[in-house]
């Protein structure tokens, strides 16, 4: 197959919508597999999902944060005999941003994923560091800060 944009070069990669013949050059990761800049092209007020370097720093943050972030609040908390609840919500939050940042500001259900995964991770992280009892508030604070790190990360 010859790519539809580059005549001379060859490839076997097709657009997932349409079928045509592309080229790593002209290919963009969307959700559904891989398609031709045309069939990509943003829908309404959908926005670009971003190119794999986007995917790849997204993710290293996300476990970056996840690690060290949970770390930090777990030590935090264990001396902290307040405030846990309004800590937990701006953990979410900041990991929200940094992905956001890494992700050049791409948003979509990957980074939502990647971002809820990784506060998710990140607060169980905190429950081991910090260790014995949790309140119910601790609870609802981290489901509040998964969804605030999903929000910042929607279409
Ligand atoms: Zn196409
Ligand atoms: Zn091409």
């Amino acid at each position: 197959l010859k790519c539809t944009y580059h005549p001379d070069v060859e490839t076997n990669l097709t657009c997932s919508n349409c079928g045509k013949p592309i080229c790593p050059k002209d290919m963009v990761y969307t959700a559904v597999g891989i398609k031709c800049p045309q069939c990509a092209r943003p829908v309404g007020r959908t926005r670009a999902r971003g190119k794999p370097r986007d995917h790849v720093l997204a993710l290293a943050v996300g476990v970056a944060g996840a690690v060290a972030g949970g770390l930090f609040l777990g030590e935090l908390l264990r001396w902290l005999s307040f405030g846990s609840f309004i800590l937990t919500l701006g953990y979410g939050y900041l990991m929200g941003e940094a992905i956001s940042r890494a992700a050049r500001r791409n948003v979509g259900l990957f980074y939502q994923v990647v971002g809820g995964l990784s506060t998710l991770a990140g607060l169980a992280m905190t429950v081991l560091v910090r260790g014995g009892a949790f309140s119910p508030f601790f609870l609802l604070a981290g489901v509040f800060a998964v969804a605030v790190t999903a929000a910042r990360l929607r279409e």
